[in-house]
């Protein structure tokens, strides 16, 4: 393995931080003598509600499992059917649309705003003509920008259409506009929102992690029963459910974590600011830094080059000591387990995909650094 002088994310760096508290939440949990369940996801569950603004939480195994168990429960509840469209920007993780496959619906794919790389209310206007089944819209607040406007909230209360955020990227934003609740948080945003815990989100456990954040308290308890075999009470199983529940070791870590995500968004924007202030060079497109400052918390800074330079401008920064990602340069369309998915032309997303470039952008990562990545990159001449 290459050792670069700046690394694209170095996890135990970031957790070396959190050191004495991790140990004490083990300890506390081994000592407990309960592994399934309990207080400490309990405690988490009530620290995220409470967080985003929204009555319930429910924590689960990890965020695709988050995303299928809110849309499994709106298909077991009747409020969809088999077979009815999601919207979702292609663009997206595939996770966001696997997890639209294993509930029994269908993703209804749509190009991305290119300013903002998010879902437009006009993208779903245009997929609402297109496809009368329709019913449900995925925000997926890529990058960790929210994905919640005037226009979006208006086309979804219009067209009556369910909605579930994909919140993986964007714990602890705030959106400037109220969403259809009246809460500002991402996740809590429309009906049910789906947060991941993966090591490498804003706030990563130490392995697998998720929760379900929503309004509606019928939603919270078949996402419970859902994730624990169906079961609705002692010897009752309700639903054909599943195993996805959270370990109270990752929750009881998770919530040592949690109470810094505020300070972890405020380091990350600092380093975002760092790079769009250094940052020149004509070929590169930078991100937006919105006005609101609150509405976007940087899991990942993504620039653009165009013009087939991308690959190049990856090459030199390697040889130059800057390690980079690409999030994610094969859209799911183009994936091999999505070959028989239909979908309308998508020519925003496939440009997309061959401009991105993620840079360094962790809480850990120095503001010095950022400008001299940001200095090496305006010396790019190829
Ligand atoms: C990480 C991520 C997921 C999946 O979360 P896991 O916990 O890895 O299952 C889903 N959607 C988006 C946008 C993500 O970034």
């Amino acid at each position: 393995m290459k050792n670069y002088r700046f690394p694209f994310l170095d996890l135990g760096e970031i957790n070396r931080g959190y050191y004495s508290g991790l140990c004490e939440a083990a300890e506390r949990v081994i000592a407990s003598g309960r592994y399934i369940g309990g207080e400490e996801v309990e405690r988490l569950e009530c620290e995220m509600a409470e967080m985003c603004r929204a009555p319930y939480a429910v924590g689960v195994s990890n965020g695709l499992d988050a995303l299928r168990l809110i849309m499994t429960a709106w298909v077991e509840t009747g409020l969809l059917s088999r077979g009815d469209g999601v919207i979702v920007a292609a663009n997206t993780y595939i996770a966001s649309i696997l997890a639209i496959i294993h509930s029994g619906l269908r993703p209804v794919l749509v190009d991305p705003d290119e300013k903002t790389l998010n879902l437009s209310a006009e993208g779903v206007e245009k997929a609402c003509m297109a496809d009368e089944g329709a019913k449900a819209v995925m925000p997926v607040h890529l990058y960790g920008r929210v994905a919640w406007d005037k226009d979006l909230r208006e086309i979804v209360t219009r067209k009556e259409l369910l909605v579930i955020e994909d919140a993986a990227q964007a714990i602890g934003a705030i959106s400037p506009r109220p969403g259809l609740f009246g809460s500002r948080h991402a996740g809590a945003l429309g009906h049910a929102g789906a947060f991941s815990f993966y090591p490498t989100k804003n706030i990563g456990a130490l392995g697998d992690g998720g929760i379900v954040v929503t309004h509606s308290k019928r939603i919270a308890d078949t996402v419970r029963a859902l994730a624990n075999y169906g079961k609705t009470s002692q010897y009752h199983n309700e639903y054909v459910g599943f195993n996805c529940r959270l370990d109270p070791l990752q929750a009881a870590m998770l919530r040592v974590k949690l109470g810094d995500a505020r300070n972890v968004n405020a380091r990350r924007f600092e380093r975002a600011v760092a790079y769009n202030n250094v940052i020149s060079h004509p070929l590169v497109i930078k991100p937006e830094i919105t006005p609101q400052v609150t509405d976007q918390v940087w899991h990942q800074y993504v620039v653009r080059i165009p013009e087939g330079r991308r690959d190049r401008m990856r090459l030199y920064l390697a040889d130059n000591g800057v390690e980079t990602a690409l999030h994610y340069p094969v859209p799911p369309h183009c994936q091999p387990c999505l070959r028989s998915l239909p979908h309308s032309p998508l020519p925003v997303t496939e440009k997309l995909a061959s401009e991105i470039l993620s840079l360094p952008i962790s809480d850990c990562t120095p503001v010095a650094d950022a400008a001299a990545i940001g200095r090496i990159i305006n010396s790019f001449n190829q």
